[in-house]
C-alpha cells in the first residue's frame, strides 16, 4: 500500500489542474482495501473519500481536503469459471472457446486491456480503443464510442462494498447501465470500489462497423494493406482504425490538458428541437439538416458540439483555457497553467450562450470535484 500526504494531483487528472489532496492511498489488492476499511480508525485517513482512476473524466475545482484512493490492482487473466455466478466459457465447434471470459484488475489502463484483447484475437472492446482511463472506471462510466458501450461486454463487476466491508460481485444486470450511467454513478455512488471487471469476449469475429465512417475506414485500411475481409484480419485492424479516427479528432491529454467531452448531449422535447431547427433553417437555408438522433418517447438528442459551435465557441481561447478547434465539446487547458476557476468561468459562459440562443441547458459530463 502506498500512502502519501499533501499529494500533488496535477499528473493524476488529464485536465492538468494543479491541485492537491490531503492524503493519497494506493492499494494493490482486495486484501489491502479490506484492511484499510476494517482498520479505518487506526489509519485515520482524513475524510471525505474519493476514488479516482486515471482522472480523465474529472475537473478538480479546488484542493481536495480528504483522502483520494486509487487502485493499483493490475492483472489481466482468462477465467473459465466466473466468480460467484459460476458462468463457464462456452466451447466452439472446433473445441476452441467462442465466448471467452477475461478479468481485468480495476487499475489496468483501459487501452492496455484493449490492446491485450486485440493481441489475443478476442473481439469485444476494439471499438472502445484509445479511451483514456482505467478498467474499473470504464465499468463505472459505461464508456462508449463508435456504436459500442462497455456494458455490451461486461459480465460482472467485482466490488468492495464500503458499507458491509465485503467483496460483492455485481452481475451486469445489477449495474443498471444507461447512457454513460450506472448504479455506481447514481444510487450507489461512493458505496462500491471496483476491484476487477469480468468481460465476455468472443474469439469468433464480431466486427461492429455500422457507426459513422468506421466501415469505410476499415475497408480503406484493408485495401491499402491488401488483406482479406475485416473478419480475417482480426480485431487489431479495427482497433488501429479506431485509434486513427480518434487521433485525428480528439486532443491527446499528454499534449494538451482536457477531460474529453465536457458536456452531455442534451435530450430535449420535440418543441425545443423545433426552435433549433427553425434557427438552423433561417441561418443555413431550408435544406439544412440539424444533426440529431431520435431518443424515443418524443425526445430528441442534439449533439452539444453542434449547439456550442453555433454560438461561436469553436477554437475560442481566453487566458489559459479554450474550446478545442476540431471538437467544440472539448474544453482545453491550452497553456497547461489553467486554474479551475478559469475552466468553470468558460463553462458557465458556454452554458449561458446556448441557453440564450436555443433555450437549452447543457449539463457537464465531466464530474466536478
Ligand atoms: C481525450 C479524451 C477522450 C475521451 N473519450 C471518451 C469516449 O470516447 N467515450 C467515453 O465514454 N469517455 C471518454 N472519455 C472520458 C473518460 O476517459 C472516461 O469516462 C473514463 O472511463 C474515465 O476513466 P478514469 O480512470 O480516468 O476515471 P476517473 O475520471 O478518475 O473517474 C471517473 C469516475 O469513476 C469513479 N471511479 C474511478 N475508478 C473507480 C473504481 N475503481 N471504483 C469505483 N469508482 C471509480 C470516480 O470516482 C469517478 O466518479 C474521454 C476522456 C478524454 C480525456
Amino acid at each position: 500500500m502506498k500512502i502519501e500526504y499533501d499529494k500533488d494531483l496535477a499528473r493524476m487528472n488529464t485536465f492538468g489542474m494543479k491541485v492537491s489532496c490531503a492524503c493519497y492511498v494506493e492499494f494493490s489488492s482486495e486484501d489491502e482495501l479490506s484492511d484499510i476499511f476494517r482498520n479505518m480508525e487506526r489509519y485515520g485517513f482524513p475524510q471525505p473519500f474519493l476514488h479516482i482512476g486515471g482522472g480523465s473524466n474529472l475537473l478538480f475545482t479546488r484542493d481536495f481536503p480528504g483522502t483520494v484512493f486509487h487502485s493499483a490492482i493490475r492483472f489481466i487473466r482468462r477465467v473459465d469459471v466466473q466468480g460467484d455466478s459460476g458462468l463457464k466459457a462456452s466451447s466452439g465447434a472446433a473445441g476452441r472457446p467462442e465466448s471467452v471470459l477475461v478479468e481485468a484488475g480495476s487499475g489496468v489502463l483501459w487501452d492496455d486491456f484493449c490492446a491485450w484483447c486485440a493481441g489475443e484475437g478476442f473481439w469485444g472492446p476494439e471499438n472502445l480503443s484509445g479511451i483514456p482511463g482505467e478498467a474499473g472506471a470504464a465499468a463505472v462510466q459505461n464508456i462508449g464510442a463508435y456504436g459500442v458501450e462497455v456494458k455490451d461486454i461486461v459480465r460482472e463487476v467485482r466490488c468492495f462494498d464500503v458499507v458491509t466491508g465485503v467483496i460483492r460481485p455485481l452481475h451486469v444486470k445489477d449495474c443498471r447501465y444507461g447512457y454513460r450511467d450506472s448504479i455506481f454513478k447514481d444510487t450507489a455512488k461512493g458505496r462500491y470500489v471496483v476491484t476487477s471487471v469480468v468481460f465476455a469476449l468472443s474469439s469468433v469475429p464480431q466486427p461492429r462497423l455500422e457507426y459513422g465512417h468506421v466501415r469505410s475506414a476499415v475497408e480503406q485500411a484493408l485495401s491499402s494493406s491488401g488483406a482479406g475481409p475485416a473478419t480475417s484480419s482480426g480485431p487489431s485492424l479495427v482497433r488501429d482504425v479506431i485509434l486513427g479516427i480518434r487521433g485525428s479528432k480528439l486532443p491527446d491529454p499528454a499534449v494538451v490538458g482536457n477531460a474529453g467531452s465536457f458536456f452531455k448531449n442534451p435530450v430535449v422535447p420535440r418543441s425545443s428541437y423545433d426552435i433549433v431547427e427553425n434557427y438552423a433553417k433561417s441561418r443555413y437555408g431550408a435544406d439544412y439538416e440539424v444533426p440529431h438522433f431520435d431518443a424515443g418517447s418524443g425526445f430528441i438528442k442534439i449533439p452539444a458540439a453542434w449547439l456550442i459551435e453555433q454560438c461561436g465557441w469553436k477554437g475560442y481561447r481566453e487566458g489559459n483555457v479554450g474550446v478545442y478547434e476540431k471538437q467544440p465539446i472539448v474544453l482545453v487547458n491550452v497553456t497547461g497553467k489553467a486554474s479551475p476557476d478559469e475552466v468553470v468561468a468558460l463553462e458557465h459562459k458556454i452554458v449561458m450562450s446556448v441557453q440564450n440562443l436555443f433555450g437549452i441547458t447543457l449539463h457537464p459530463e465531466v464530474e466536478h470535484i
